[in-house]
């Protein structure tokens, strides 16, 4: 899970649809909220994820659903309220149900920075605090199939790639290869692993923790420093990463 910023909301959603689709809503329970629209801009915000999961949602096995952070059931008057509502796989949404925040928190990535709360250990969440830990217990952070498994397979190929251009680069620091090919071969390798960590990918909040946390990161990174290959585009992909990054517990 990772910090989203709130969108403006749709343009179709004025105050007066608002009010026409919370009265539907009370008077036939009808999934007023169901809009193209609306699932549109939600998407548009969290990059066609999760809110989550952080699992991709325009893959057809899990569409996107519209998340009520507060339970429409219990407040019929946010059915379509845009604050209350988060773009949300299948998964998360049927294991948060109709569970209402106001009894015991849970973390709404639009307010709150789940790096706060949560932190991993082996692709496992775990909660650093009640909050934390109620999100994971509410939406079933830890599902071996569907999250854990998937968390472990990204974590693994950025290891593998890491890996991979480390052995690259002690190799150009011996001279076995040379050049700006192979320079240029070394800096794109990092970039695109560093890349892979970025808000809009899936995932993101594993690839950058089990990334930044790799000894053999701070190795590449001082190595490439070293040669005066660490370049600006470098540093800010670095800083993204950071900001999204878990503590390992
Ligand atoms: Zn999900």
């Amino acid at each position: 899970m990772i910090k989203l910023e709130r969108v403006p909301k749709p343009q179709e959603l004025t105050d007066e649809i608002v009010k026409e689709l919370i009265h539907r809503y009370k008077q036939d329970g009808s999934n007023v909220w169901n809009k193209n629209y609306i699932k549109r801009d939600l998407l548009g915000m969290s990059n066609n994820k999760c809110s989550y999961c952080e699992c991709l949602v325009n893959e057809e096995s899990k569409y996107m659903e519209v998340e009520h952070f507060y339970p429409k059931k219990d407040y019929p008057d946010l059915v379509v309220e845009w604050e209350n509502l988060l773009p949300s796989c299948k998964r998360c949404n049927g294991n948060k149900l109709d569970y209402d925040p106001k009894s015991e928190p849970i973390i709404n990535p639009c307010d709150t920075n789940p790096k706060e709360h949560l932190g991993m250990r082996l692709y496992r969440l775990l909660g650093k605090d009640d909050i934390g830990n109620n999100t994971i217990d509410i939406l079933y952070l830890n599902e071996m199939d569907r999250l854990v498994l998937p968390r472990f397979l990204i974590g693994n190929q950025v290891q593998e790639s890491l890996e991979d251009i480390l052995n690259k680069i002690k190799m150009y620091q011996q001279g076995v290869l040379q050049g700006t090919r192979n320079r240029n071969i070394i800096v794109n390798g990092f970039k695109n692993l560093l890349r892979q960590g970025l808000p809009e990918k899936e995932y993101s909040a594993t690839v950058s923790t089990v990334l930044l946390n790799d000894q053999k990161y701070s190795e590449g990174k001082d190595n490439l420093i070293q040669l005066g290959f660490w370049d600006d585009e470098l540093n800010s992909l670095e800083i993204s990463l950071f900001s999204i990054k878990l503590d390992t517990l």
